[in-house]
C-alpha cells in the first residue's frame, strides 16, 4: 500500500481580532484570557497614557470574541472569518 502525504499548505486563520487602540485602559483581561495566546501587551502606550494589547500571533485567532466580552471599554473584538459583520459592529 503507498502512503498519500498530507497537503502541507499553510493553515488559514479561523478569526481575526481587531483592537481600538485608544479606547483601551490596559486592564490586560483580553490577553489574560485569550484562550490561544494571541494577545500580549504592547510596551507602548496610547494617548491616555495606557498600554494597549498588540496582537502577536494572529495565526492563531479563532475569532471567538471573547477578548471582546471580557474587554470592559468596548475596545477589543475577534470575529470568525467569512462573517458578515453586523450593523452594531465597530
Ligand atoms: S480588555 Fe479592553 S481595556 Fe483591557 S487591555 Fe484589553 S482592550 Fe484594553
Ligand atoms: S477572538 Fe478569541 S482567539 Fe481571537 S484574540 Fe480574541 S480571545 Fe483570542
Amino acid at each position: 500500500m503507498v502512503e498519500t502525504k498530507k497537503s502541507a499548505a499553510p493553515k488559514v486563520p479561523r478569526g481575526h481580532v481587531v483592537v481600538n487602540t485608544e479606547r483601551c485602559k490596559g486592564c490586560g483581561f483580553c490577553a489574560q484570557f485569550c484562550p490561544t495566546g494571541v494577545l500580549a501587551m504592547s510596551k507602548g502606550f496610547n494617548l491616555k497614557g495606557y498600554h494597549p494589547p498588540i496582537i502577536a500571533d494572529a495565526a492563531k485567532c479563532s475569532g471567538c470574541d471573547l477578548c471582546g466580552m471580557y474587554c470592559p471599554d468596548f475596545a477589543i473584538y475577534g470575529v470568525k472569518n467569512g462573517r458578515k459583520p453586523e450593523s452594531g459592529d465597530a
